[in-house]
């Protein structure tokens, strides 16, 4: 390489946007440049002729000896994406505080420096990927909302009836294979079309939001509750027999039944029906086990409402 050639890369390094230093195989930094002196606030001066570690005591010391012996020993390269590890120097980001983000984020190279066959030195190099993983980020979050909104009925906030009829086939499926309890019910609300005749579509909303989360507060974090539809909702109940989830049944009806739900000062009264049904032989698919839990509150309906009845 000629004079005017190597100084140019030396100009390259120094300009450059991204970390660049090297160590030897005792850990001793050989070369430290601009971005590394300014990002660190230790110069070259400082740092050359000692052992990293001396000046940054807080590296992750046996994952970085690992990293490096394995590039001394194969002479190949080797990476670490801010995916794995979200940096390696402490440095400060330039981003505005930014949630989940506290230190610049980085994707490290580790490049074996060839002499006569031999590995040398190690050269690393430390690409400043802050904007990406943000960006990254928030998609991840703006995904996982969407889905949690995907899952979820508008009006009541619970899960809708997709979200609900797979967690009922999951179950069932998993009954099918290794058996146990799983009990469905089927709530219908009492004469609604009467209460938004009589109150007003706009009431009728706000009695099934506030009904969904009266009965919300008291299902079990393994329970899923939806809304099946309308003013019909439905409790999926794994690990329960019938006999069990008729229990629950009377329990929610009378949370619902119990108190007039108030309406900004109307006091709206509603009941509600409820069917119950449970996997057992010779229910071939979920789908029976809905369609009987619904015959179930149909007969309940029939026999004056405002009750529970199980399928038999
Ligand atoms: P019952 O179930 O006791 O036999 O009588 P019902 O009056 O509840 O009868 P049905 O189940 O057939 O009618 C349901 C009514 O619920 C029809 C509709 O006006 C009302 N409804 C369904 N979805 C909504 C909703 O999202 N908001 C409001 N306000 N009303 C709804
Ligand atoms: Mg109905
Ligand atoms: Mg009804």
């Amino acid at each position: 390489m000629s004079e005017s050639s190597a100084s140019l890369s030396d100009l390259v390094v120094e300009r450059v946007d991204f970390g660049i230093f090297v160590l030897d195989r005792e850990m001793n930094v050989l070369m430290w440049n601009r971005f590394m002196h300014d990002h660190s606030g230790l110069s070259a001066e400082q740092v050359v002729g000692k052992q990293i570690f001396a000046s940054f005591p807080e590296l992750p010391r046996v994952w970085l000896t690992r990293k490096l012996e394995s590039v001394f020993q194969l002479g190949s390269f080797a990476f670490s994406s801010w995916e794995q590890r979200p940096y390696l120097f402490k440095f400060d980001h330039d981003r505005p505080i930014t949630g989940g983000v506290d230190f610049m984020q980085q994707d490290c190279t580790f490049m074996p420096l060839m002499r006569d066959r031999e590995v040398v030195a190690v050269c690393v190099t430390i690409s400043d990927v802050t904007a990406v993983s943000i960006v990254r980020r928030e998609r991840e979050e703006a995904v996982a909302k969407l889905q949690e909104y995907a899952d979820r009925d508008g009006l009541t906030g619970i899960a809708n009836r997709r979200y609900f009829e797979s967690r009922l086939r999951d179950e069932y499926t998993r009954w099918q294979r290794y058996g146990g309890d799983l009990s469905v019910l089927l709530f219908d609300l009492d004469h609604f079309k009467k209460i938004n005749d009589r109150f007003g579509h706009v009431v009728g909303d706000t009695v099934l939001r506030v009904m969904a989360q009266r009965v919300a507060e008291v299902v079990r974090v393994q329970d899923t509750f939806g809304r099946f539809g309308g003013e019909e909702f439905a409790l999926l109940l794994p690990c329960t027999p019938l006999e069990d989830a008729m229990l629950v049944a009377e329990k929610i009806r009378c949370k619902i039944g119990d108190t007039a739900i108030d309406v900004q000062g109307t006091l709206v009264p509603v009941t509600a029906s409820v069917g119950g049904a449970c996997a057992r032989t010779g229910v071939p698919a979920y789908e029976v086990l809905i369609n009987e839990a619904d015959a179930a509150l149909y007969s309940a309906k029939r026999q004056g409402r405002n009750r529970s009845v199980a399928f038999n």
